[in-house]
C-alpha cells in the first residue's frame, strides 16, 4: 500500500508543497515544531533512509540543501536544523526546522497555523527555492 506520503506526492492527500524535482517534494509538515517545518522525501518509496543507494542518499542531501537555503531566505530564524527521526511513516523523510530556541528542534513544542499561514509560508519558501 502506498505510503501516505507517497499519497502526498500523487496529490490525492493536499499538501502544503514549496518544492520539487524528478526524484523528491518538499511541503510544509502539518503539525510542524517551527514555522516553516518542512519535509524533505525521496519520490521512491523507501522505509529506511541508510536503504537509499549512496546516490540516492546525496541526491537528497543535495535537494535538502537547496530547501534549507529557501528556508533560511524566507523564515526569520538563527539558522536551521536537520533531522532524520521518528518511526510513524515508513517512507524516508528528512525534518527541516528554522530554528529560534533548541525546543524547535525537540519535537516536542508544535506551532498551531492556520489554513492561510501555512499557505502564506509555503508561498514564500517556494519562491526562495533555487
Ligand atoms: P515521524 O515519522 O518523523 O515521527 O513523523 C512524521 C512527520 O510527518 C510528523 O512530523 C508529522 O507531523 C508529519 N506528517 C504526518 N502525516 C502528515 C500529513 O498527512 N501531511 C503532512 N504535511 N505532514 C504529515
Amino acid at each position: 500500500m502506498a505510503s501516505i506520503f507517497t499519497k502526498i506526492i500523487q496529490g490525492e492527500i493536499p499538501s502544503y508543497k514549496v518544492a520539487e524535482d524528478e526524484k523528491h517534494f518538499a511541503f510544509l509538515d502539518i503539525n510542524p515544531n517551527a514555522k516553516g517545518h518542512t519535509l524533505v522525501i525521496p519520490k521512491k518509496e523507501e522505509n529506511k533512509i541508510f536503504d537509499l543507494s549512496k546516490q540516492e542518499y546525496a541526491e537528497l542531501m543535495d535537494f535538502c540543501y537547496r530547501v534549507a537555503k529557501a528556508l533560511e531566505k524566507a523564515i526569520p530564524c538563527e539558522r536551521i536544523g536537520m533531522s532524520v527521526i521518528g518511526l510513524e511513516v515508513p517512507h524516508v523523510h528528512v525534518h527541516l526546522v528554522p530554528l529560534n530556541a533548541m525546543e524547535d528542534i525537540q519535537f516536542v513544542k508544535k506551532e498551531k497555523l492556520s489554513n492561510d499561514e501555512f499557505v502564506s509560508l509555503a508561498e514564500k519558501i517556494a519562491q526562495n527555492f533555487e
